[in-house]
């Protein structure tokens, strides 16, 4: 706890005079124009990959950047992408999967999760990029295709949200599928065959 204690000690000190002029906009302007969907993990940090400023990005984290389809009824993934969307207006939604992602590496690896029957349970929202790479062998490589899989089974997820159907219909969002790789670095931004083009090296 020290540590984030002298960050924030930091962050006043060295980091926030500087942008002091965009705070000051920013305490009464809340303009972002992507909803980033990433997830939970510790190393994927969206403002750091995309050298974001803050009031860019509309942020939601969750295990295995999962997004569960629409079922009617309130949770916080779903009033999150309809306040960005219909409210707030973003015009462009990441969903970003990673490398060495562990919900991913579970389900891959069909891991035992008995201890931890909640996380079993909301892994359910990646059947559809399970049932995909069923029948490849578990390693590295059906790993990597699953990250990939449930990337684009995620965004498929999305667009059963009323609030992104209507934006899409309307042309007032783009959607986008990103897997980033923490060894190197790198983005692939994927395209609708599945191949992939790395963004920046
Ligand atoms: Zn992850």
């Amino acid at each position: 706890m020290q540590d984030l204690t002298e960050g924030v000690a930091r962050f006043q000190r060295d980091v926030f005079p500087a942008k002091a002029d965009l705070f000051t906009h920013l305490a009464t302007h809340h303009t972002p124009h992507t909803l980033f969907i990433g997830c939970s993990d510790a190393r994927v940090v969206p403002e750091l990959i995309t050298q974001g400023e803050p009031g860019e990005l509309f942020v939601i984290r969750t295990a295995g950047n999962l997004v569960p389809a629409y079922t009617p009824g309130a949770n916080g993934v779903t009033a999150s992408i309809e306040y960005a969307v219909a409210v707030l207006g973003v015009t462009d939604i990441v969903v970003c999967g990673h490398s060495a992602c562990g919900a991913m590496t579970a389900l891959a690896e069909g891991h035992d999760l008995s201890g931890a029957p909640v996380v079993a349970d909301w892994l359910r929202h990646a059947d559809a990029a399970v049932a995909r790479t069923a029948g490849m062998a578990a390693g590295p490589e059906k790993t990597g295709a699953l990250v990939r899989q449930n990337v684009y089974a995620q965004l498929t997820n999305l667009t059963t949200h009323p609030s992104v159907a209507r934006a899409l219909a309307e042309k007032k969002v783009a959607l986008h599928g990103w897997v980033f790789d923490i060894a190197s670095g790198r983005v692939e931004a994927l395209d609708v065959t599945g191949t992939g083009t790395a963004l920046a090296s």
